[in-house]
């Protein structure tokens, strides 16, 4: 449908484009899209995808919404003839916050990818009020407060749908409200978010403390509330079985209205289970069949048939276990099925790694889902491997057809098309519109390349158009300036000691000290980190807190800030993502081998020309295959080889600080007398302490190799026509990683839809 968009636009309003706030103009556009996203829903398709999940880390949604509609280009016009700005529209736009990182991110992805392939896929999740939590700087220290994104007017539309959910001590009410999902010129599919009637915001004090006893009130406040305590972990429980009931009663109502008897679920139902948080829609489903009158044994199988388990990590804090006896608390309905479930399993399998519930009654979430679904995938390549060969190679030992490896991938209407436009319309101008549905094709660009003489040039200029841009908004919003002419050199992502921001960080020292002693960079360097860190991780924190003193020290000092500058972009989260990727020279990637799953911002900074600096960890792997030992950075340790230390215990972190002189100097610094006289004593002791006498995640062992590979990028920057061919291998090798074509692996090998 061709529109005026103008005067649609002006009409919805109610009054004229030059008299509109630019959020009134997003509310008239965000109306206006809803109303054709909803022209575009379909019913197509007997089976369908729920797509079960804790996070869907969705951003901002009416740029991509324009996009996806095709309507972008027409509305841009009508709002710059009538003298507006779409990036301002855009910027009235508040985030929805309810996702976490990668897990998150990669949720929302594979439901673009699910509209744009014409798949009959659904999500199903929370309605978080305060999202995560927002993040503030105060005195070089993290400060969590609370992040509300829902407006008067917003993408959710409340629906009639509610059921009881009953808890031990307590059944609260639902209530659903669904977001459209616009595919790219396809249909419109849904996001399910369950909520409770009377969440109050107002329990919320000081900071993000709240009663989290309060169930009534509490439930759907916040995503991952603080679990260091009791209550805060029954929360959780909560808050996922909350989760599960209503997404298996929501599916089984709607497989019901479509002619399902329950008998042949599998045929309408297919749950991929997002890693462990709703793992316990497996019981729930047990439980709901039974109910409706399916015999147990049945109702086993039947569940067996539906459920299929993505597995998104190794770090064994991170898989979780519940103690039986907060399960018995909170959902008692459910303690007798998972009893069933693991005498099952243990009258079958001697092995007590396999059991479900431990000897020291925790239940083991995943082992529940690995015995009791169809299907184990891992999130790249070498994950997957790792999890056949040593996380999970007892399971694998009893079930290898289960596993499948699906490497994750990124929606490129986001991290290409709407985040970088220059980009984007440049590739265009060279190989045409056809790697916009074909991700594949972004390869004709190397022989556009050869053709062209132009073309590598072209492409630094739009990179250091970015780069200005990114200087202006750092400058608007944090005050901080930068040098558009420095290396951009880039770490953004979630705060963990396995992602090694600290080793960066070293590296920073490192580099103020070079300068301090007349050793100058040829180029200037600009360092930049974005991390939220838990609220209760204290090493995390305590990283931060380093980052941000580094910032304060250095860019003051008139010696150094010319040629190196720190910058820690405040409260990290989608929108400044795609403020950043598109700036970036070098992408840091640097974690220690085998702990990052796959990794999905190493794949966004591919593709909007970046050069990876990384470790041969996670889809890094993929990477560096695809683009070739040339147009990558790779150091550090094999997985091998770290999985050996860990099993033998055998890495002594002091060895390293003691033996290299420039570690030695790098860590004494962080509690030498420039950064005490600028932060908390307390926080830099003890990551001082904890680097020399720790490291669990073995940042000394790669370091000097760390450091050796950053000197060799910053060198060859210096050539930059073949730079330029780095960035342009980079970019055109990035198709791999859409993920439309994750999801078409996907539902080939695991959903057949
Ligand atoms: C892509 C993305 C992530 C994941 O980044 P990794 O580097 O893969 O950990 C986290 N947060 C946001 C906001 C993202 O866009």
């Amino acid at each position: 449908m061709k529109m005026n968009f103008a005067e649609q636009i002006a009409a919805q309003a109610g009054k004229s484009i030059a008299d509109c706030t630019n959020h009134e103009l997003y509310e008239a556009l965000l109306t206006l899209v809803q109303k054709e996203a909803a022209n575009k829903v379909s019913e197509k398709g007997k089976k369908k995808i729920y797509y079960i999940s804790a996070e869907f880390l969705i951003g901002k949604l009416l740029s991509n919404n324009l996009i996806n509609l095709g309507w972008y280009d027409d509305v841009r016009k009508a709002l710059a003839e009538n003298g507006r700005d779409i990036c301002e529209v855009e910027e009235a736009e508040p985030e929805p916050s309810l996702g976490n990182g990668g897990l998150g991110r990669l949720a929302a992805c594979f439901l673009d990818s699910m509209a744009t392939l014409g798949l009959n896929g659904d999500g199903i999740g929370l309605n978080y009020h305060l999202g995560l939590f927002k993040q503030e700087f105060e005195q070089d220290l993290q400060r969590e407060t609370p992040n509300p994104w829902i407006e008067e007017k917003s993408w959710l539309t409340r629906r009639e749908v509610t059921y009881p959910v009953q808890f031990g001590n307590l059944t609260v009410h639902s209530r659903l409200h669904d977001i459209a999902v616009t595919g790219y010129e396809n249909r419109t599919n849904a996001l399910h978010l369950f909520d409770i009637e009377g969440v109050d915001e107002t329990i919320v004090e000081d900071g993000i403390s709240f009663d989290k006893e309060d169930i009534k009130k509490n439930l759907t406040l916040f995503l991952y509330p603080d679990d260091s305590d009791e209550a805060g972990r029954k929360l959780r429980i909560y808050q996922q079985y909350f989760m599960v009931s209503n997404g298996a009663q929501y599916i089984l109502d709607e497989c019901v209205k479509k002619g399902c008897t329950l008998h042949d679920l599998p045929d309408y139902a297919v749950i991929q289970i997002n890693d462990t948080h709703p793992s316990m829609v497996i019981p729930e489903l047990i439980r709901l069949l039974t109910e409706r009158g399916i015999d147990f044994d049945e109702a086993v199988e039947i569940v067996k048939k539906t459920c299929a388990y993505t597995n998104h990590t190794i770090l064994a804090e991170a898989l979780e276990k519940w103690p039986i006896s907060y399960l018995k608390e909170v959902v008692p309905q459910l303690v007798p099925i998972i009893e069933i479930l693991d005498d099952r399993i243990r009258r079958k399998y001697a092995d007590e790694r396999v059991a479900i519930i431990d000897r020291n009654d925790l239940v083991h979430m995943a082992h529940m889902d690995i015995h009791y679904g169809f299907s184990v995938n891992g999130v790249a390549y070498l994950h997957t491997e790792i999890l056949k060969s040593s996380e999970l190679k007892p399971f694998y030992d009893i079930y290898p057809e289960k596993f499948n490896n699906k490497t994750n991938g990124i929606t490129f209407r986001r991290w290409l098309l709407h985040c970088n436009h220059a980009l984007a319309d440049f590739i265009t101008g060279k190989i045409g519109e056809g790697y916009k549905k074909d991700a594949d094709e972004l390869e004709k660009l190397l022989a556009a390349a050869d053709k062209d003489a132009k073309l590598l040039k072209e492409l630094l200029a739009i990179k250091q158009q970015k780069k200005v841009e990114l200087k202006n908004y750092l400058k608007a919003t944090q005050n901080i300036d930068i040098d558009e002419n420095s290396i951009y050199d880039i770490q953004i992502k979630r705060l963990h000691e396995y992602k090694r921001q600290q080793m960066n960080a070293l590296y920073v020292i490192h580099k103020y000290l070079e300068i301090k002693k007349g050793k100058k960079p040829t180029t200037p360097i600009t360092v930049i980190f974005g991390a939220k860190a838990a609220p209760a991780y204290v090493i995390a924190k305590d990283i931060i807190h380093l980052i941000l003193c580094l910032q304060e020290l250095v860019n003051k000092d008139p010696e150094v800030s010319p040629y190196l500058k720190v910058v820690m972009v405040e409260n990290y989260n989608v929108t400044k993502a795609e403020k950043l990727i598109p700036a970036c020279d070098i992408s840091e990637q640097i974690s220690l081998a085998s702990k990052e799953a796959s990794g999905t911002g190493n794949m966004k900074f591919m593709l909007n020309g970046a050069v990876t600096l990384g470790t041969m960890d996670g889809a890094n792997v993929e990477i560096a295959q695809l683009v070739g030992e040339d147009n990558i950075y790779i150091f550090g340790e094999s997985s091998e080889n770290v999985i050996e230390h860990y099993a033998k215990a055998d890495y002594v972190s002091k060895d390293y600080y003691e033996k290299d002189e420039d570690i030695r100097e790098a860590v004494d610094f962080i509690v030498g007398k420039e950064l005490m006289k600028l932060g908390c004593k307390e926080n830099l002791e003890r990551l001082y302490k904890e680097l020399v006498n720790k490291d669990w995640f073995m940042t000394l062992l790669d370091y000097r190799s760390y450091a050796e590979a950053r000197e060799q990028a910053y060198r060859d920057y210096e050539d930059r026509e073949v730079w330029a061919k780095k960035m342009l291998v980079n970019i055109s090798k990035a198709g791999f990683f859409s993920s439309d074509r994750t999801i078409a692996q996907y539902d080939k090998d695991i959903w057949k839809l």
